[in-house]
């Protein structure tokens, strides 16, 4: 079966991209935003069954109606594409525009060409679920960020992504309520995603936002104090998020459900340790007093869901740091 995955060249995808490739079922096209990226793509995989159709801008008006047009039938979409990153200038156009253009393009597109799509992975984020002014006791699917587009203007820093992430994920789920289209919805809910990173970067500037800490943390920019772990505590690693992708492709019972993927809690002060024992020749470049700021009433997470219909077995953080530091290594000797 074919399946199509945006945003190809992300860090988040790349997995995906794997997890699809190993399964060994899917031929797959990813989008990338140039022919030199998604060249590149191809050749990170080679000699599997992997193409790329350049969609250049994910906001404009009909962007994906090319790719159902020329490269169909698809079976399954995926649709990772989305801006996630800390500059933001403009939440409009930094954030809310692609996040929710970009959903409701490959939604129309779908509608309109796709009749052989059966199921659209939206990853959407825990920050579609998480209400950092008022936390919850324990955070499962039910829960929906209370941010507005307003809040997103008013304060982009704080609301300009989490507003993306909720708007286009309701977007998603009232489109498919009402329009009542040939293909169901499954949404991956993932938190803040640490894990190896396995395609070549330009420079150190490139890498993925949720894995800047650790690279942060490597090169001895935290070595007078570490920076605080909030507003997130929870972690999880990049494989178990790209397994939840090909399985809420797959499984049928996924679909209609979000996922709240989480691997557990962390702290900064637990990956500076773990760093510290597992690669001693870095150990100088973080602080030896750090604390352990995990509040001790932080909230709670309830992941079963993704454990009973996914069948997810989450990583543990050490793990996931320690191939996560490998992986910088490799790509970076002299970091
Ligand atoms: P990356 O920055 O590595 O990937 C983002 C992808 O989106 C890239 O392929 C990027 O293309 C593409 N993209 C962004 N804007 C546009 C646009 N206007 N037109 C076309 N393509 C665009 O981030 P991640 O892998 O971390 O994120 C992937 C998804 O996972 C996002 O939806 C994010 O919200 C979500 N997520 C991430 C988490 C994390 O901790 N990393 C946690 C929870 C959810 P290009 O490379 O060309 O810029």
């Amino acid at each position: 079966e074919r399946v199509l995955l945006t945003g190809g060249s992300g860090f988040i995808a790349s997995h995906v991209l794997d997890a699809l490739l190993d399964d060994g079922r899917f031929q797959v096209v990813v989008t990338a935003r140039s022919e030199e990226k998604g060249k590149r793509i191809a050749e990170s995989v080679k000699p599997r069954q992997l193409s790329y159709v350049v969609v250049e801008d994910i906001v404009k008006e009909g962007a994906f109606d090319h790719v159902f047009q020329s490269q169909a039938p698809f079976h399954y979409v995926v649709h990772t594409a989305s801006p996630y990153h800390l500059g933001v200038q403009d939440p409009v156009k930094d954030f809310l525009d692609p996040a929710i253009k970009g959903t409701t393009g490959v939604l129309k597109s779908i509608k309109a060409y796709g009749s052989s799509v059966k199921r659209l992975v939206i990853t959407s984020s825990s920050a579609a679920i998480l209400n950092p002014d008022k936390h919850a006791e324990v955070y499962d699917e039910t829960y929906w960020a209370p941010v507005t587009f307003d809040d997103a203007i008013k304060n982009p820093v704080k609301n300009g992504y989490r507003a993306s992430k909720v708007l286009a994920e309701q977007t998603a789920w009232a489109f498919v309520r009402d329009e009542k289209p040939n293909f169901d919805l499954a949404v991956i809910n993932c938190t803040y995603t640490f894990g190896p990173i396995q395609r070549k970067l330009s420079s150190l500037e490139a890498m993925n936002t949720s894995n800047h800490r650790i690279r942060d943390m490597l090169a001895g920019k935290m070595k007078g104090a570490l920076e605080p772990t909030a507003p997130v505590f929870t972690w999880v690693d990049v494989r178990d998020v790209a397994l939840a992708h090909l399985r809420a492709m797959t499984v049928p019972s996924a679909g209609g459900n979000r996922f709240y993927v989480v691997g557990g809690h962390f702290s900064n002060k637990q990956v500076a340790d773990i760093i510290r024992r597992e690669f001693p020749r870095y150990a100088d470049r973080l602080p030896v007093d750090a604390v352990h700021d995990l509040p001790s009433d932080v909230y709670g997470f309830n992941n079963s869901k993704s454990k009973e219909i996914l069948g997810l077995q989450y990583t543990s953080l050490e793990k996931s740091v320690v191939d996560t530091v490998k992986s910088m290594l490799e790509l970076f000797p002299d970091i």
